[in-house]
């Protein structure tokens, strides 16, 4: 599971101002949210089968969500979760979320072996993790701004 980290305060403020946009508006985000889920499914299929090729794994199935506070998780079942603003996301940036949820399908940890596992597509994973961390603030701006 890839924790999302962010500060509460910030979250609400966004929150609060989509909530007083008007009727019309907000029917439009909601077109845009199912524009963003669309996309985001599109992508997790198309990368989880790429990455795969290196790994060979079996996956249920790929729920997209609208969670606040996380990027992805999967399950004992094999289900694996998105956030829809991963289709947000630069590339190389989804592409290390979605390599690290398919990896939990072989070790359902965080040990050594799981990052063995994850640095086999993404050698720079330690990168990505810090990049997403560090701009998780800029990435949310940017999905308000864009809905
Ligand atoms: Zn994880």
């Amino acid at each position: 599971m890839f924790k999302w980290i962010i500060r509460r305060k910030r979250v609400r403020i966004v929150r609060r101002r989509r909530a007083r946009k008007p009727r019309k508006q907000s029917k439009k985000t909601k077109e845009e949210l199912a524009k963003y889920r669309e996309a985001a499914r599109e992508l997790a299929l198309r990368r989880l089968e790429y990455f795969n090729q290196f790994y060979g794994f079996k996956w249920n199935r790929i729920f997209i969500k609208a969670q606040v506070s996380r990027w992805g998780s999967c399950s004992a079942k094999g289900n694996i979760n998105f956030n829809y603003k991963i289709a947000l996301l630069p590339l190389k940036l989804s592409d290390y979320i979605i390599v690290h949820e398919l990896c939990h399908l072989g070790e359902f940890n965080h040990s050594e072996k799981f990052w063995d596992l994850v640095a086999r597509t993404v050698p720079d994973w330690k990168k990505c993790r810090a990049e997403l961390r560090r701009n998780e603030k800029f990435y949310i701006e940017n999905v308000v701004s864009a809905s």
